[in-house]
């Protein structure tokens, strides 16, 4: 059936950007709605470069396989390797890659992830959808209005012309459309601001060196690093509350500079060249490339975080993307919570009205509690970047949070399993406090090491799947297929494996604190470790280390 000239739709998308297209393919893919997908710009996504590009395990997994375009994706974009971190290393020039620590994960990802040109993305994205006989796509949309209607069609009118439809979902970004109809927008406590451009050609940052390509290519690091194209990866240059980002599209790079804006002052770095010019102050490896690189477009937010009141209604309504919730883009969960929103939008669509009630109060809070979970990793440790000891510990963890309770229950499709959902909520919140511990004690550990401990001289590095709960983590990848009481099991004794691993992070830090490495090893010490009353305070540290039993003791408890 065409629907080139219909005026009634299942669904209305408003806003064809990364959330509305890949709403309407999976809409398009898995159910036989209808779809009117309307958009302010006649022919999105317009010349200028979109900022966005990184993938992770779930939204490379919601991509390549849920919507179908592993091959597309392969021929198209680079496939990413793992998120890689560099500090520079005081009382050397830093204008070498070989000055700077680093920490990575040798392996590739067995989840593809991918760096998206996310313009190249969306046209082709929106090419399918135009094809598509179920759907239509109006561009150049003015005037747009909804009238909502709880209990019949919905209406739509732009351009002088009406549409009724019985879902309305919101994809305008940050034009937030229905937010600002409902007054649903609600802050956060994230005050960061990005500053970023795309330059010409590929900043490889291996061939920012003093070393011959042969010397490069023999080095020994590579026994630990291996092989792999390390400019595939998210590289990520680190300093206390900020991060500078360097992203591979074909023929053009990335860059970005992410800030919290309690250290560093926006207008220092409030253009494209202030930015440039900022990051090769900050570390001057970058001196040797990007003062000659031209750039082809740029873009800033002073201020880009925030939250939503609601995002699904049983009055068939829902919002995704940046119209609704927005947190930070470290590790990129942009695309992530796009793909879990879209999953839990399209369940909705499909649900008889009886159980559109229910379905509204169970994935209201699934969303929340999915962008929510992400907001201490911001709000409370951000400083951690400033330190590759305390940061290892806080990717790790977080690391091993998402691969637990994120990606097993979205490569298993039971963000949608209403019986699942109830014991996934249950552990998630039993999480929440001991995160918000964590964080807190990981920031106040930074502090103190900033006080006391003198910066690093020598260059180190660190695979972080050297952490063996980490590593095991990752095995969760594989477990696919996942009766919901299996599920449950694997769940449960990741929690368990959590709850251990944060432990073994508060011993690392008693360790340091106290300059006894023996405890990073103490299993009878860490058993001990009461994770809801984490506080860091060297002299009470002390003291109760001090007041244990001995270690023999300990272990006849
Ligand atoms: C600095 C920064 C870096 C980021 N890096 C990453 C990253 O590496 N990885 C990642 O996954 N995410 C990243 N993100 C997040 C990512 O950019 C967003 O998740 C994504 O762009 C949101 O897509 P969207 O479809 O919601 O919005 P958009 O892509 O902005 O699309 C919105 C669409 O709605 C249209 N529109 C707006 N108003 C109306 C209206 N009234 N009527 C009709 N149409 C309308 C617009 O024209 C547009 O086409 C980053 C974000 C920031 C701020």
């Amino acid at each position: 059936m065409s629907v080139a000239s219909e005026s009634r739709y299942d669904v209305v998308i408003v806003g064809a950007g990364l959330a509305g297209l890949t709403l309407a393919r999976h809409l398009l893919l898995y159910t036989d709605k209808t779809v009117l997908l309307l958009d302010k710009r006649a022919d999105p996504p317009g010349p200028s470069q979109k900022v966005g590009e990184s993938l992770v395990q779930l939204s490379g997994y919601y991509f390549s396989k849920v919507l179908d375009l592993e091959e597309y994706l392969l021929r198209n974009h680079y496939l990413k390797y793992n998120l890689r971190f560099h500090w520079p290393t005081s009382g050397k020039a830093n204008q070498a890659l070989e000055d700077y620590s680093r920490s990575f994960i040798r392996f590739s990802s067995n989840l593809a992830t991918f760096q998206l040109d996310r313009n190249k993305f969306e046209e082709h994205l929106l090419a399918t959808a135009r094809e598509h006989p179920r759907c239509r796509f109006v561009g150049g949309v003015q005037n747009l209005d909804a009238k909502l209607n709880p209990g019949g069609p919905h209406r739509i009118s732009f351009n002088g012309s009406a549409a009724e439809c019985s879902w309305v979902v919101d994809c305008s970004g940050r034009g937030g459309f229905l937010k600002r109809k409902m007054g649903l927008a609600q802050s956060n406590n994230i005050r960061h601001g990005s500053t970023w451009c795309w330059v010409e050609g590929l900043v490889n940052i291996e061939k920012l060196t003093d070393r011959s390509w042969t010397e490069v290519r023999l080095s020994r690091d590579r026994m630990k690093q291996g092989n792999f194209p390390f400019f595939l990866a998210t590289n990520h240059f680190c300093a206390e509350g900020m991060w500078f980002w360097i992203i591979p599209l074909h023929g053009i790079t990335s860059l970005g500079l992410v800030y919290d804006k309690a250290v560093l002052d926006s207008d220092r770095v409030s253009t494209a060249r202030k930015m440039l010019e900022f990051v090769c102050e900050k570390w001057p490896v970058f001196q040797r490339d990007l003062p000659q690189r031209k750039v082809v477009d740029e873009g800033r937010y002073y201020d880009f975080s925030y939250d939503a009141r609601q995002t699904i209604s049983a009055e068939r309504w829902a919002i995704s993307g940046e119209a609704g919730r927005f947190s930070d883009p470290l590790y990129s969960p942009g695309s992530d919570l796009i793909s879990i929103y879209n999953t839990l939008i399209v369940d909705a669509i499909q649900a008889r009205p009886a159980d559109l009630k229910r379905k509204e109060s169970v994935y209201e809070l699934v969303m929340r509690v999915m962008y929510s979970a992400y907001v201490p990793s911001y709000a409370l440790s951000y400083d951690c970047l400033g330190d590759r000891q305390a940061f290892t510990y806080k990717y790790g963890w977080e690391l091993a949070i998402y691969f637990g309770f994120y990606v097993l229950p979205f490569i298993n499709d039971l963000f949608t399993d209403e019986e699942f959902l109830p014991h996934f909520l249950r552990k998630f919140g039993l999480l929440g406090p001991i995160n918000r511990n964590l964080q807190n004690f990981l920031s106040d550990f930074y502090r103190w090491k900033q006080a006391h401990v003198p910066p690093e001289t020598e260059t180190g590095m660190n695979d972080f799947y050297e952490m063996r709960w980490l590593r095991e983590s990752e095995k969760l990848f594989y477990q696919v297929g996942l009766t919901r009481e299996e599920a449950i099991e694997t769940l449960d004794m990741h929690f368990h494996h959590l709850r251990e691993y944060a432990r073994w992070i508060v011993a690392q830090v008693y360790a340091t604190v106290l300059g006894k490495p023996e405890i990073g090893g103490d299993a009878a010490f860490q058993e001990r470790v009461k994770l809801r009353d984490l506080a860091f305070d060297p002299e009470k540290m002390r003291m109760d280390y001090e007041a244990m039993p001995s270690r023999a003791e300990a272990v006849a408890v």
